[in-house]
């Protein structure tokens, strides 16, 4: 090949990379078992999660996001990795009585597509005498399972161990079950309930404060939170128990942060289970072939034409932002466009009706400032619209107390 072919090779290389998406290298995914979104993100004080709630300032929530099937964890667990309702077999694995899943897992879509070996793959648990576990699928299977570390009891120790996978194994994609708030609910001890989510808060922080710190993982990593179930409300029995259809079961939490994830988003999207590890997949760019979950695109950085963009540039232009929010009286509104338009800024209560119009004319390119005064509203939820013809149109979820 001469040098001039050469060169033209490397020229259509550079090209090649140029044009296709830049995903996060790495993905850390969480399981927090059983912890209601009355006492998550649904609390508009966020008082007993107030780390992941700074979490979430530089991060997404989608506000509504639901187990829609089965809302206890021998179920539901395996349908987070499968990002499928998959059913299971039961089966006996190094001689103790368990079940695997028909649908293949996130770890095997990841490590048979990428080829990557069981030491890139981590699943992060406490000790566990029978590990439910992935498929056998023909396409698939045990070659492609994670690497299981199942020690240690408490979400404390399971933090240790994750930290310690990090830095000794640098995988690129792990997971981490966090149990405790759900045996803590299942006590009927409310004070343990709570103390048990304000640990499960600490430790999101704690991992996410790790894969900041490290070099490998710094600005690449992409962290998604969220649980199997909730709890059953108040007029379904309460905290104590889960399992039914109620609404307290149905309804979790959702937290993605990382480089291609928006920030200060809170999605009103309605999003299910499976689509926790479709989207991991997207991120990881591994075909999830057979799960039955969709991809959140929503959560992505958006780009003016409403398509998801690979990561968050300098001269973007749909951004908005409400900051404090909760918020007591007023709030600010800011939006950055990148060339001039016409910016309608209108609430919406819940019932879709217009209570005022903060903005409707034009403005100048870059960042704008508004602010809502809500001082003769009544305390609750509001929707910030925020449309540019042909530039932007997003909703912003407010909480407002008074
Ligand atoms: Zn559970
Ligand atoms: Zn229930």
């Amino acid at each position: 090949m001469t040098n001039r072919m050469a060169a033209g090779y490397l020229l259509m290389l550079l090209l090649l990379l140029a044009v296709m998406p830049v995903y996060a290298e790495n993905v850390v995914l969480v399981i927090i078992d059983g912890a209601r979104y009355s006492e998550t993100f649904g609390d508009p004080t966020r008082a007993h999660i107030p780390e992941m709630e700074e979490l979430a300032e530089r991060g997404a929530i989608v506000d509504e996001f639901y187990n829609d099937e089965y809302t206890w964890t021998s179920r539901a667990v395996p349908a987070i990795w499968c990002g499928d309702w998959t059913d299971v077999r039961d089966t006996t694995y190094q001689s103790q009585n368990t079940q695997y899943t028909l649908s293949p897992s996130i770890f095997e879509y990841f490590r048979h597509d990428t080829n990557a070996p069981a030491d890139e793959c981590y699943y992060v648990l406490k000790s566990l005498s029978s590990l439910w576990l992935p498929s056998f699928h023909p396409e698939y299977g045990p070659d492609y399972w994670p690497t299981f570390y199942s020690e240690g009891w408490t979400d404390l120790d399971v933090l240790d161990n994750a930290i310690d996978v990090l830095h000794d194994e640098q995988p690129q994609l792990m997971l981490v079950y966090f149990a405790d708030v759900d045996h803590a609910g299942h006590s009927g001890v409310w004070n343990d309930y709570i103390a048990a989510i304000e640990t499960a808060d600490y430790c999101v922080s704690q991992l996410w404060n790790a894969i900041q710190a490290d070099d490998h993982y710094r600005d690449n990593t992409v962290m998604m939170v969220t649980n199997d179930h909730g709890r059953h409300d108040d007029q379904h029995g309460g905290f104590s128990g889960h399992g039914d259809g109620c609404d307290g079961c149905r309804h979790i939490m959702m937290l993605a942060i990382g480089p291609e994830i928006e920030s200060e988003l809170i999605s009103t999207e309605y999003r299910t289970i499976p689509d926790f590890a479709v989207t991991a997949c997207e991120i990881l760019g591994v075909d999830p072939a057979y799960a039955g979950g969709e991809v959140m695109d929503e959560i992505f950085v958006q780009n003016t034409t409403g398509e998801p963009v690979a990561s968050p540039l300098p001269d973007q232009s749909s951004l908005v932002n409400v900051y404090p929010n909760p918020f007591n009286a007023s709030t600010r509104i800011s939006v950055t466009l990148k060339q001039p338009g016409h910016l309608r800024l209108d609430v919406f209560n819940l019932n879709g009706e217009l209570i005022t119009t903060i903005s409707d004319g034009s403005v100048s390119a870059g960042d704008q400032a508004f602010t809502f005064s809500a001082v003769e509203l009544t305390s609750g939820l509001y929707f910030v619209r925020a449309t540019v013809p042909g530039q932007l149109n997003e909703v912003r979820k407010v909480m407002l107390i008074h």
